[in-house]
């Protein structure tokens, strides 16, 4: 819930990269270049990918999924990717820091409307401003310059898409995936299309650019971090603190630390 006094912000504030990895420490020292716990990191010898498409990364101020976010090995893994942190910004090219035409850039979009309802048989629709689904989506799928992905939880992304009306000016992406997100339960709060931010790329880059390997590499990166988080929930007590305290741990604490004062 964003009830925190950050939502105040000014307009143009936002944090270029480096983020200052959370407070929420753990044991383990954390990879400069991704931002994640020495035993998740899974960037050491990752090349960029070369892609056509330009990718801006819009990740909220109070994303702390250290563990399990995406956005920042998304950058990583793509070689004209920008990530980006705040709330809000003027305009599309000042978030980007050159002018360009928004018209030429899609959002993903977190609306209700179904790709399966505007058009049958396709993961990926093209919407104009208005939300109507292009006519010729082919075309206008290559046409595309760049696509602006929403980095948070549910309420997260949707807080950045009502602070920023100059979304409204950009063209609209939604995914219809075949299959759920590899997150499986791992995750507690799952945006509501389902998929992580690393995911959606793969899906929009490898449909824009017509290159399935750039969902392969894309989703490589994202089993092994899969994979490392797993087996680090295996052997190590504890480890969930990277990811914060579960509801329910939260509340035995508070109930625990409300007896011992009663106590004392
Ligand atoms: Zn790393």
């Amino acid at each position: 819930m964003m009830t925190s006094a950050a939502n105040d912000t000014p307009a143009t504030d936002s944090v270029a990269e480096p983020l200052a990895v959370g407070s929420a420490s753990t044991d383990s020292v954390d990879c400069a270049r991704c931002g994640k716990p020495a035993v998740l990191c899974v960037c050491a010898g990752i090349e960029p990918l070369a892609v056509k498409t330009r990718v801006l990364i819009l990740q909220h101020p109070q994303e702390q999924d250290r563990a399990l976010g995406t956005a920042r090995l998304t950058a990583l893994r793509l070689d004209n990717a920008v990530l980006k942190i705040g709330l809000s910004w003027p305009s599309l090219s000042k978030a980007l820091g050159r002018t360009v035409d928004p018209q030429q850039w899609a959002v993903l979009y977190l609306g209700s409307a179904k790709a399966a309802e505007l058009a049958p048989g396709q993961e990926i629709v093209l919407l104009n401003k208005k939300g109507e689904a292009e006519a010729h989506q082919g075309a206008a799928l290559r046409d595309l310059e760049g696509i602006i992905l929403l980095d948070g939880t549910w309420s997260q992304a949707k807080a950045l898409w009502w602070r920023n009306a100059w979304m409204l000016k950009c063209r609209r992406l939604i995914l219809g995936p075949l299959k759920p997100s590899r997150y499986g339960k791992l995750r507690r709060e799952p945006r509501k299309d389902g998929l992580s931010t690393i995911e959606s790329a793969a899906m929009v880059l490898s449909r824009l650019e017509r290159r399935p390997e750039v969902e392969v590499a894309l989703m490589e990166t994202f089993e092994q971090l899969l994979e490392k988080y797993r087996t680090a929930k295996k052997i190590t007590p504890g480890f969930d603190r990277t990811n914060g305290p579960s509801k329910g741990e939260r509340f035995r604490r508070a109930q625990a630390m409300r007896k011992r004062r009663k106590n004392a």
